[in-house]
């Protein structure tokens, strides 16, 4: 998964970002409005984590901004606020969930995964491609009923594909979804063949099926 997580208290935004990071998500932060601004015009997100009390203005127009550019990403709002008001607010003008601090980061995690769950794969927590089938909940893989043992990367792939599947997508995409930030630092995307490749492998190991096919100079589709 690729999180936003824009909050202005920083122990608070670094706790979450190293919970996710390690739980295998891409995590790009931002500590007040301006910033979460210019990167959701530019980049995508599987879920933006919204401080409504910023610096330099309320999470609300964040919420406003996407929905007036047409974009689709899940939204948690995590606020000190306890108000009524301000959770239908967020709400109504489009967040999924609405978290109130002090809160356990198992919890926020629960939010989070069943709010992009809901929004990306309907309301089951089993995902079943083909001859494949995710539980989205225990992160594992099934293929053929034998089990496939992943990386966190392989898996967050396998996920962005089927989530993607049928469409094209170019390896910028691909290292954009994966790797966040860390790709600007990158000479090349050698680095996406290898972890194509693996995942590739492993799934014909399984199913004796390729399910990528490689578009020449654009990128790869899953089928
Ligand atoms: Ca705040």
């Amino acid at each position: 998964m690729k999180l936003l997580i824009v909050e202005d208290e920083q122990s608070l935004r670094e706790t979450i970002e190293k919970y996710f990071t390690e739980e295998g998500s891409i995590c790009e932060v931002c500590c007040d409005l301006k910033g979460a601004l210019q990167k959701i015009a530019v980049y995508e997100y599987d879920c933006i984590l919204l401080d409504i009390g910023l610096p330099d203005g309320d999470g609300f127009a964040i919420l406003e901004y996407l929905k007036s550019s047409g974009k689709n990403e899940c939204v948690l709002i995590i606020s000190a606020r306890n108000s009524l008001d301000d959770k239908i607010k967020g709400l109504n003008i489009g967040a999924d969930d609405y978290i109130t601090k002090p809160f356990h980061l198992a919890e926020l995690k629960a939010r989070l995964l069943a709010i992009f769950r809901r929004k990306t794969f309907g309301s089951n927590s089993l995902l079943n491609y083909k001859e494949i089938s995710i539980d989205l909940s225990g992160r594992t893989v099934n293929v053929n009923d034998k089990e496939m043992t992943l990386t966190k990367k392989e898996y967050e792939m396998l996920l962005y594909f089927i989530a993607n599947k049928g469409r094209v997508i170019s390896k910028n995409a691909i290292a954009e979804h994966l790797w966040g930030d860390e790709m600007d630092m990158l000479d090349s995307f050698d680095f996406i063949y290898t972890h194509i490749k693996n995942l590739r492998k492993k799934l014909m190991e399984l199913s004796g099926k390729d399910f990528f096919a490689s578009i020449y100079g654009v990128g790869y589709k899953f089928i």
